[in-house]
């Protein structure tokens, strides 16, 4: 038989198990971690770039586990397209961005071929494509190229900068990402509806973009001229603004498909249109003159 001391030496370790056991319950909650796209935890063994290395990032990355393995070979399949078969691409081969693999670029939109010749020498680049060239001049050897942005290949895009947009604003901006429900975006970068997701491209701002990478991060995008801006608009709207190359600029909204703020931005730039162009008839003017969205008065 046990004294009273006895027992209550016993009924204190017990406890002491206890407590431990608990806390040893949630370290392990703690460490599982869910895909941001799918959902599904994971143990992922690549690693996710928040901008594409082949745009040259090397340092804006995911936290491991934060996109599973499964998403991240998803997204390879649309970001090929999306980068050497985009303007993106030839601003990339002119300003000497090396690929994933640290050679030289290349690329093709429509019939333009165009590869990197030195990666030492940016801008001395090889182009192929005779409808491209215009007005040469014979004295001084010069002429204009005409590059054109897609290659039918819109969609792609569409879901790149989806892509950098949710995973930069869960990494960098977290309140702003815990602030909305990116249900719709999550669906379109699982393949599970596959509808355009109109984007513009121009370097005009409407009201104020707010940065999205940290001071230190932001210093070395700042090298490859990229900026990444958001802008909440309204519980429908939150715009999502990449620069890249310092000249060529997209801006989407992560939460749908809505069209309804582009009008500001047509009002300001006739010429605008959003991409895919076929999408333009959803976003047009009316015979009065005032922009119209697919039914909806503006
Ligand atoms: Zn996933």
């Amino acid at each position: 038989m046990r004294n009273k001391g006895q027992q209550r030496k016993l009924k204190r370790s017990r406890r002491k198990t206890k407590k431990n056991k608990r806390v040893n319950l949630v370290i392990k909650e703690l460490k599982v971690v869910s895909c941001i796209i799918c959902d599904v935890e994971n143990d992922s063994k690549s690693i996710e770039h928040i901008v594409s290395e082949s745009l040259g990032n090397k340092k804006y990355l995911m936290n491991k586990d934060e996109v599973c393995d499964k998403c991240n070979s998803r997204f390879s399949k649309f970001e090929d397209k999306a980068i050497s078969n985009t303007i993106l691409g030839f601003a990339r081969t002119v300003n000497g961005i090396t690929t994933k693999k640290g050679k030289i670029s290349s690329g093709k939109i429509k019939e333009l071929i165009f590869k990197g010749q030195n990666a030492t020498t940016p801008g001395l680049i090889e182009i192929k494509g005779g409808k491209n060239f215009l007005r040469y001049n014979k004295k001084n050897k010069s002429f204009e190229l005409v590059v054109p942005s897609f290659d039918k290949n819109e969609i792609s895009l569409s879901k790149l900068l989806l892509k950098m947009g949710i995973e930069s604003l869960f990494k960098s901006k977290n309140h702003v990402y815990m602030d909305y429900d990116f249900d719709n975006l999550k669906k379109y970068l699982q393949n599970k509806t596959n509808d355009d997701w109109g984007f513009i491209m121009t370097q005009e701002k409407i009201g104020k973009f707010y940065d999205i990478p940290t001071k230190t991060m932001q210093k070395h995008l700042n090298k490859l001229g990229i900026t990444m801006e958001y802008q909440n608009k309204d519980a429908n709207t939150l715009l999502f603004r990449f620069r890249y190359m310092r000249s060529h600029v997209f801006i989407i909204n992560l939460l749908s498909r809505d069209l309804n703020w582009t009008i500001e931005y047509k009002k300001i730039i006739p010429n605008l249109e959003v991409q895919p162009v076929h999408l333009n008839k959803k976003v047009g003017l009316t015979k009065d003159n005032n922009l119209n969205v697919a039914g909806v008065e503006a």
